[in-house]
């Protein structure tokens, strides 16, 4: 017996996630050893007992925070602000009905996420409809349940005032821009495009139809957005187009939709620097999202008019660092270069770094 060779350490590994005075990956391990043993107070033994691995787990006292204080930020500069939840960021029942608690309207891209909205008791008129796939019996319902449906293309449009003339019937919509903001790749695939004239068109399809009526402008200028920067060029490109839209029909837009794009606290793969360093406060964005709105639409102030209803449609930031995956080795691998490699069973393989 005493010949056999002992047996290989078992080491748990490290996963940290990248903090503040952290080298990048290719730069010096960590010494710190995070182990988070517990969630919300919940020990995470527990959790695996009772859910078992790999599980996901959300925070719902973090889901909270994290969008009273974004809309914090935002209701504390615009006087008429809503959040529209994103479902496609995560549509968990617990989720969106947390969120939707919290005062949150509900963007869906989907029948399926349509139906799921209103499943979770979310009326008609709290559902943003967009995406580039609407079929006709979508499209009857949502005109039923007075949703703001967002018109992605011409054909879209087409259909829909097909479905209002039949039913000799208004129709109230919004339409999805994409355009160059200077800063972010523009997301062309969604939308009209407004320098080609395409968004112009459309307005003026709209206001030439009898049951159609344009009520609001739509934009998702991309995501994880690093510069505010960003969105003052997309406020000011959709209140330009707004203005002359406005020229052009007989009742005012009333709503601005920015999307959503803003960071979460977490690290990206691909961004180097910790969070703390790579991304801007909450506050500088709404400062310049709102202060932008502010200059954009003085001239509504000034004929005495009412400003527009800023939506905005944050998903990551929401939920992102509300949530953590538990998995479990099941195990271990020499890769030919010497590291070793853990087997996780949540399907994904980690490099475990050396202890120090
Ligand atoms: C994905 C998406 C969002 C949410 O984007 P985040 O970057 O997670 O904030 C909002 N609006 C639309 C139209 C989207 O497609």
């Amino acid at each position: 017996m005493k010949n056999l060779p002992s047996a290989p350490q078992w080491e748990t590994p490290l996963l940290k996630p990248h903090g503040l005075g952290d080298l990048n990956k290719f730069g010096r391990r960590t010494a710190r050893r995070d182990l988070i043993e517990a969630i919300d107070g919940v020990s995470v033994h527990e959790l695996v007992e009772a859910y078992g691995s790999p599980v996901f787990v959300t925070s719902e006292r973090r889901l909270r925070e994290n969008i009273r204080k974004i809309r914090r930020a935002f209701d504390s500069r615009w006087p008429d602000v809503v959040h529209g939840w994103s479902y496609k960021t995560n549509y968990t029942t617990a989720i969106c009905n947390i969120l939707h608690q919290e005062g949150s309207i509900a963007e869906v891209v989907s029948g399926f996420e349509y139906d799921k909205a209103r499943h979770n008791g979310v009326a008609g008129h709290d559902i943003i409809f967009n995406g580039p796939n609407k079929k006709r019996v979508q499209l009857e319902r949502a005109i039923d349940e007075g949703a703001m449906i967002h018109v992605d293309h011409f054909d879209e449009l087409a259909l829909i005032g097909d479905i209002a003339s039949e039913r000799r019937q208004n129709v109230r919509l919004a339409l999805r821009l994409t355009f160059d903001t200077g800063f972010t790749e523009a997301w062309s695939r969604f939308g009209f495009h407004l320098e080609s004239g395409q968004a112009h068109e459309a307005a003026r399809r709209i206001a030439a139809h009898p049951y159609l009526q344009l009520h609001g402008l739509h934009s998702h200028i991309g995501t994880f957005i690093l510069d505010p920067r960003a969105y003052e060029s997309q406020v000011k490109i959709m209140c330009g187009f707004m203005r002359e839209v406005e020229a052009g029909q007989d009742h005012l837009i009333d709503y601005i939709d920015i999307g959503g794009g803003l960071p979460s606290r977490n690290a990206l793969q691909g961004v180097y620097q910790p969070p703390q360093q790579a991304v801007p406060d909450l506050d500088d964005y709404a400062e310049a999202i709102c202060g932008a709105l502010a200059r954009e639409t003085q001239y509504r102030l000034d004929a005495g008019q009412k400003r527009p209803r800023l939506i905005f449609e944050s998903g990551r930031a929401v939920v992102d660092d509300a949530q953590s995956l538990i998995a479990s080795v099941c195990g271990l691998k020499m890769l030919p270069d010497g590291r070793r490699s853990a087997i996780l069973d949540a399907g994904v393989n980690v490099l475990i770094s050396a202890r120090n």
